[in-house]
């Protein structure tokens, strides 16, 4: 059986995955906070987990993928303050959009995407057995995790005490016993949303979301926990410190075994964010008729881990590898198409820590050979690579024609012009063939001669 290898942020080494049941893998990767549009930073997440789990399906007999829904935050409380509508009217609005977009970028629905306010219940259970053990405290309507009380607290982003302090923004809070402690519930006053608790009416701070979530939904430990490099700290290690204290364990793997964070999707070298205004959403693109597998691609052309810098050229020369692609399988299309498996050397490239870069050059390689030898097996290996990887889902002539109605051109004023070339060949009339030629070439439009005809396209 084929290793999968990666790269675990928990012990900082390059690893050899093994699942804690290989009859069953169990993936989990922190989701959205839905109060806005999502920006290409968080698709970036969102695709490259997706890609994950359609490596573990290839893997693995079963594989179970959850992807939280964070619907209960104080930035979505403001988001409700400010636009005059109900917090539960603007999450399942931005949960709504979150999922039309992501699709629109090839990501597979999670198998489990669980939302936080319909697991209060799970979150409260959790808080008991922290405080029963010692790891939480009470104190002026707040839960709160106490940290020196795990002395292993920082392992998976090796912070120190200092650090971990400076990082955890600590406001000035009276009732916490260490600086570092950080909030599992706090109280609502009547005009802010709450549920009862034993500790009166609150709600969950945000890292308890996940730690109840994914035990509820694998059970522990999960495989693999995923996100975004700026999660590490101090969501990812609360979680870990949570899920591990309830449960009276020290091992920090008790909790995942393996932790996959990805990089950056930065701009001229700057981290992707709302705060910073320098960001793109992956609707802006959409409605202005951007393909969502041009995004994808271009979101998986480099690592996972090293940062992306984000610039319209990459996208653009996305969308010329997919036409060439697209192109490729349009000629092909007289030949049968057959069943075949994943290439191996495609295989290898996504085995070895999901190494898309890698698995692009396999991805040429293939379209080069199906295009020369022009054999069912040769296409059906190029399509394969390309599926898995979420590319050339689409019917070729559908994504051919796409930049013809977008360029607004006259689509029979060129087909009678191409067919006016041809007859004029026919007839030996070479100058109105080649002057026919220039006048669409001026319009940016290129013809192509083969032996099955002669065909169109915009550039
Ligand atoms: P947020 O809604 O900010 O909590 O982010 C949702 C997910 O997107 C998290 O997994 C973040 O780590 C990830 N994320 C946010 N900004 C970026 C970015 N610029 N590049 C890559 N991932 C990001
Ligand atoms: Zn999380």
């Amino acid at each position: 059986m084929r290793t999968f290898k990666l790269y675990n942020s928990l012990t900082r080494a390059k690893e050899d995955f093994v699942p804690k049941d290989v009859g069953h893998v169990r993936l989990y990767a922190c989701g959205p906070t839905v109060y806005n549009v999502a920006h290409i930073g968080n698709a970036r997440m969102a695709v490259v987990f997706d890609v994950l789990a359609s490596v573990m399906r290839v893997l693995y007999p079963r594989v179970t993928y959850v992807s939280n829904i964070t619907d209960v935050d104080d930035k979505i409380m403001d988001a409700a303050r400010e636009s005059g509508e109900t917090i539960e009217f603007i999450t399942r609005k931005y949960e709504a959009i979150y999922n039309e977009d992501m699709a629109a970028l090839g990501v597979a629905k999670p198998d489990i995407q669980p939302r936080a306010t319909e697991h209060i219940p799970e979150m409260i259970k959790l808080m008991e057995q922290l405080i029963a053990r010692d790891h939480a405290y009470v104190a002026e309507g707040h839960v709160l995790f106490n940290v020196p009380s795990f002395p292993q607290y920082g392992g998976l982003s090796g912070r120190s005490r200092d650090d971990q302090i400076a990082g955890a923004r600590v406001e000035i809070a009276p009732y916490k016993r260490d600086p570092a402690d950080f909030v599992l519930w706090k109280p609502s006053t009547p005009d802010q949303v709450g549920w009862d608790s034993p500790w009166g009416r609150g709600r969950p701070g945000w890292h308890i979301e996940c730690s109840a979530m994914a035990e509820k939904h694998l059970g522990l430990p999960i495989d693999i926990h995923g996100g975004g490099a700026d999660l590490k700290f101090p969501h990812h290690e609360n979680e870990i410190a949570q899920s591990c204290c309830a449960h009276g364990h020290n091992d920090l793997a008790s909790f995942s075994k393996y932790w996959m964070h990805n990089g950056f999707l930065t701009v001229e070298g700057e981290k992707m964010s709302k705060s910073l205004g320098n960001f793109t959403t992956a609707r802006d693109l959409l409605d202005q008729g951007v393909a969502g597998e041009a995004i994808r691609y271009t979101l998986l052309s480099a690592h996972y881990r090293q940062p992306l810098d984000w610039s319209m050229q990459g996208l653009e020369s996305s969308k010329k590898s997919l036409d060439k692609f697209y192109k490729i399988l349009d000629d092909l299309k007289n030949v049968a198409d057959i069943d075949a498996a994943i290439p191996d050397e495609m295989m290898d490239a996504l085995c070895d820590e999901l190494n898309t870069p890698k698995a692009y050059a396999v991805l040429n390689a293939l379209a080069k050979t199906a295009a020369e030898t022009k054999t069912p097996e040769g296409k059906a290996a190029f399509k394969k690579a390309a599926n898995i990887l979420g590319f050339l889902k689409a019917d070729p002539a559908v994504w051919l024609a796409q930049d013809k109605i977008a360029s607004g051109i006259d689509a029979a004023w060129v087909d009678a012009l191409v067919a006016e070339r041809v007859a004029a060949k026919a007839s030996k009339n070479f100058a109105r063939a080649d002057e026919i030629r220039k006048i669409l070439a001026e319009k940016n439009i290129m013809i192509e001669d083969s032996v099955t005809g002669t065909t169109w396209r915009i550039g």
